[in-house]
């Protein structure tokens, strides 16, 4: 089987070449060839109807589809073979209003998207990317479509090559755990998937992991502990407590019950009730200041005086990060701290902060 690999416009012909060179170090049936990218004019032959077509900001899922289709026809490339076209735009999605969508796939056709990776330095790209396209191959093969998608994509991360990843800390932890769970491989193996294609995917993904320096030394889903919080606010992680000062435990305790969701800094003041239960709580003594400070609030916490310091908040997280790291060591660190990403909206780069600590992974008791 042929894989073959094409990018529209404001791809990089350079990282095409970088990753039909990784897919294609790693041994097994599928063959990658790359078409190089695709410039406006020929997109323009292909679909006259579409003039500004470099202007659009998106790329709707059905003219991908229909572009590749058309495309493979004119490079003689037989329907059984798959195309995969990287693309910067964003993607517009047939089905659900999902924020920001990476890849689909549909009639043997794969669209990527190489934007939004800014979370990951750019020499990585090429495997990230690789992934994304091994991803979708498993699950083109695995005989899932996207409108049957729910039953087999898991919606709340569980460290799954069929992982639903709307955030980038979802794609990393994805990353690294470099796993496809049983019930997927059972419904692969039900659609007669060829074990040495198979076994081709599963070794990509592991060399994608070992080519993440950071995962490098990272280790297995089931080698992770859970992080468990006494009753009294203690944190711990391997049987070893995660000390902290009340302020960056409050935050620490406060992401930990909101597993897998990214909150913009400027959204985290709506938190404040939140934030002050958790903090009366575990802190020793003492008013709330330092909290309503650090979200912009008057001593009291009644009036808004200004903004998130997030200078603050920074410092809280590298703490966090710094007590992980000297009881954990860094390849775990990684797993279990506050991440922290920028994504552009409208133009305007907004700050986000996440844990990606998969929910059965986290016991916290519930009146925190
Ligand atoms: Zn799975």
């Amino acid at each position: 089987m042929k894989v073959f690999l094409t990018g529209v416009t404001e791809v990089e012909p350079k990282l095409l070449i970088d990753i039909q060179k990784f897919l294609s170090k790693i041994g097994g049936p599928m063959e990658y060839q790359n078409l190089g990218v695709s410039d406006l004019s020929r997109y323009k032959t292909i679909f006259p109807e579409v003039k500004d077509f470099d202007t659009q900001d998106e790329f709707d899922f059905g003219a991908a589809i229909k572009f590749g289709q058309l495309l493979k026809f004119k490079e003689d490339i037989p329907q059984e073979d798959i195309l995969v076209i990287f693309t910067k735009k964003k993607l517009g999605a047939p089905i659900e209003e999902f924020k920001t969508w990476f890849s689909y796939f549909d009639d043997n056709v794969i669209i990527v998207r190489d934007k939004e990776l800014d979370f990951f330095p750019k020499s990585k790209w090429p495997f990230i990317l690789s992934h994304q396209v091994v991803e979708n191959l498993f699950q083109l093969l695995s005989g899932t479509t996207i409108k049957n998608a729910s039953q087999f994509i898991h919606l709340s991360p569980k460290g799954c090559l069929n992982d639903f990843c709307s955030y980038p800390p979802q794609i990393e932890f994805k990353l690294r755990m470099a796993h496809i769970c049983n019930d997927c491989l059972n419904i692969a193996y039900s659609n007669k998937i060829d074990p040495n294609v198979l076994r081709q995917i599963k070794d990509t993904i592991e060399s994608v992991r070992t080519k993440l320096d950071n995962f490098g030394d990272s280790v297995a889903i089931e080698e992770f502990s859970p992080v468990v919080v006494s009753e009294k606010g203690k944190i711990f992680i391997e049987d070893r407590e995660i000390q902290l000062q009340d302020l960056p435990k409050a935050l620490y305790l406060f992401f930990l019950k909101k597993p897998g969701v990214p909150i913009q800094n400027q959204y985290l003041r709506n938190y404040k009730d939140d934030l002050v239960r958790i903090y009366s709580k575990i802190k020793r003594g003492g008013e709330n200041g330092p909290l309503y400070k650090l979200l912009g609030f008057d001593e009291r916490g009644e009036k808004t005086i200004g903004y998130l310091n997030t200078e603050a908040l920074k410092n809280h997280r590298y703490n966090i990060s710094k007590e992980l790291k000297s009881k954990l060591g860094e390849a775990k660190t990684e797993f279990y701290q506050i991440k922290s990403w920028r994504k552009k909206v409208n133009n305007m780069p907004q700050f986000y902060n996440q844990i990606g600590i998969p929910e059965d992974l986290i016991q916290i008791p519930h009146n925190f």
